[in-house]
């Protein structure tokens, strides 16, 4: 592979970038593969990556329907962390972290990782307590987590509303080690190195049926022809219900539009990820100086990547309400994308009842900082034909079993695990 480094770069900027050569080969799809991946977005790319390095799988295509890194792998606002609860959760997505912390080196790609903290304010006595409980729970698991009062979150923030607030600022839950990727850099980093394996990943290539012969998957069709494989994974995030019922799966899945937002550039004004206790609303700012923000779902299914005005309107009142001086920015940017919203919020990596299939979803808004975990999880789940004991949890089953992973602690047994 050709490895990017400073004297390179140098000479590249000094000639006019004209040496690069394309980052990914465009290959002509084969005829079979041991192993398709559907689905190009940042966990059919890791997937894709970690079969290849950590499991010595190589004859694998990636196959996606428009081109890489245009779902929501491209669309999220960047925010990573491992501030969960319940068990299987935290340490997944500790996991997952932990990937991250060395992404850059392992891929030779800049994906602008950077530990700002993550840090959720909580504006109640009932809220800090819960806020506690968890930071505990994270402690305990191995995770850092730290409790601050309101004197420490304005010393940490200064720039949110402390005296005036609608919803009183108490304190808050930080998780330093959390923070922002660049979403794009990610695709583009798996991309490469997982190409560079010998990966072949096939772009404008959507997968429009599953066969399935004696309850097992013998391969996929395509718009570019029929692809005969040993195993197929899906990872096709906000079409994951639409995919899987090709092959007669019904998932407890919905599909739900989450917007984004980003204001014009700034001075340095906020140096961590702050999300709001009392409604649903997040904020950091990008290094090219816009505030990204965003909040809830628009709250009807749809899988149009484009969100609609109250919504929007909700989550500017939320925004304004902890950080007044939003309201002088000038907005830029606003954009949608389609979330596989599961009915515990958790995820799926998992087998299926059809032999060689196997189920990545289920991913709600937070899938992004999962990417890593579920890349490797996925990958060893497809070599090995079993789960590894990180995502051995995430399975379909639960549902019917009645064993939730319910993280927000709003359905009938919160945090039951
Ligand atoms: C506005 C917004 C903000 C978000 N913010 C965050 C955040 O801050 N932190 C976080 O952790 N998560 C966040 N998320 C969630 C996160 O982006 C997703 O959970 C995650 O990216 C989903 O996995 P993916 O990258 O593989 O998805 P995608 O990039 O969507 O990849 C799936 C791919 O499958 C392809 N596909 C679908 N059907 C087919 C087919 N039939 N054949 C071939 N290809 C097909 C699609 O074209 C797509 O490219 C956010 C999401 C949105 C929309």
């Amino acid at each position: 592979m050709k490895r990017y480094g400073v004297w390179r770069l140098l000479k590249e900027g000094l000639t006019g970038d004209r040496g690069w050569e394309p980052v990914w080969r465009e290959p002509e799809p084969k005829r079979s593969y041991d192993v398709v991946i559907v689905g190009g977005g940042g966990h059919g790319l890791a997937t894709a990556y970690y079969l290849a390095t950590e499991f010595g799988v190589t004859d694998v295509a990636v196959l996606e329907k428009g081109d890489l890194g245009t779902g929501n792998v491209g669309r999220n606002t960047t925010i990573v962390r491992s501030n969960y609860m319940l068990g299987p959760n935290a340490h997944f997505y500790e996991h997952a972290l932990r990937l991250w912390e060395s992404l850059e080196r392992e891929l030779n790609f800049n994906t602008m990782v950077s530990q700002r903290g993550v840090l959720n304010l909580y504006h109640s006595d009932a809220q800090r307590d819960a806020y506690a409980r968890r930071g505990n729970t994270m402690r305990l698991a191995g995770i850092d987590a730290e409790l601050l009062n309101r004197q420490q979150v304005r010393e940490l923030v200064p720039v949110l509303d402390y005296d005036d607030a609608r919803f009183p600022i108490e304190g808050g839950l930080l998780q330093r080690r959390g923070g922002t990727v660049r979403h794009d850099a990610v695709a583009w980093g798996y991309a490469r190195a997982a190409d560079d394996r010998g990966v072949d990943l096939i772009q404008r290539c959507e997968v429009t049926g599953l066969d399935v012969e004696g309850g097992r998957v013998t391969g996929v069709r395509t718009t570019r022809g029929p692809i005969r494989a040993n195993k197929v994974g899906l990872a096709v995030a906000g079409h994951t219900t639409e995919v899987a019922r090709l092959a007669g799966i019904e998932l407890p899945v919905e599909s739900h539009v989450l917007q984004a937002y980003v204001t014009e550039g700034v001075k340095p004004l906020l140096d961590v990820v702050v999300t709001f206790g009392a409604g649903h609303f997040y904020v950091s700012q990008s290094d090219k100086g816009g505030l990204v923000y965003g909040g809830d779902l628009d709250g009807y299914n749809s899988y149009a990547q484009r969100g609609n005005l109250p919504n929007m309107r909700h989550v500017m009142t939320a925004g304004m309400a902890m950080m007044p001086c939003l309201g002088r920015l000038r907005l830029l940017r606003q954009w949608g994308g389609v979330m596989d919203m599961s009915f515990d919020g958790s995820p799926f990596i998992c087998k299926t009842g059809i032999a060689g299939l196997y189920l990545n979803g289920g991913w709600c808004y937070g899938g992004f900082k999962a990417t890593p975990g579920s890349g490797w999880c996925f990958a060893h789940t497809i070599a090995r034909d079993e789960p590894h004991p990180l995502n051995a949890a995430f399975t379909i089953e639960r549902f019917r079993e009645g064993r939730m992973l319910d993280e927000k602690g709003v359905g009938p047994h919160p945090w039951i695990q």
